[in-house]
């Protein structure tokens, strides 16, 4: 099994170091379900930061393209991917829970001295990934589509704001 070394979060943050590298699609096992194609790899880098404030954190980078399928036309299309987030490390549970919910704040995660980098970069291609992606325009098999983003999801609830209420 592949994987990348682990790494200490805090000592990463404190010591602004970096790890790039090259991750295997066939390693990110929770992505597959959603995935049309397990080939490829895709480019890394995560780097330790902290804020103005001192807050550790850990920019983490992913680009490349991953080979999903539009659930509308069900042709395989090309999903780019282009990651570039900053997440907090907190030190523990419970202060992980002293973090307001705020969709707009940053992210925080529970951090450790032994983090793995690999399971990292894998829960933030799952908050870029639609669990469900469809075409905004099926196009009989164009093999390009970063408009690929538009969910069922989001349609729906454009329709349920016009009049406030579900259709008739
Ligand atoms: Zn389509």
């Amino acid at each position: 099994m592949h994987s990348l070394a682990r790494i200490d979060g805090f000592e990463f943050a404190a010591s602004g170091l970096r790890q790039a590298g090259q991750l295997p699609v066939s390693t990110l096992a929770r992505l597959h379900d959603r995935l049309a194609s397990h080939g490829g790899e895709l480019r890394y880098e995560v780097a330790g930061v902290q804020d103005a404030q001192g807050r550790p954190g850990l920019r983490i980078m992913v680009h490349g393209v991953l080979q999903v399928t539009c659930q509308r036309c069900m042709q395989e299309t090309r999903y780019p991917v282009g990651i570039d987030e900053t997440v907090f490390l907190a030190e523990s549970q419970t202060a992980l829970d002293r973090q307001p919910v705020d969709a707009d704040g940053p992210e925080w995660i529970l951090a450790s001295r032994s983090m793995d980098v690999a399971e990292l970069i894998e829960d933030e291609l799952l908050l870029d990934i639609p669990a469900v992606l469809v075409h905004a325009v099926c196009e009989g098999g164009s093999a390009e589509a970063d408009s690929v983003r538009t969910s069922p999801f989001e349609k729906l609830k454009g329709l349920l704001s016009k009049d406030g209420k579900p259709g008739n």
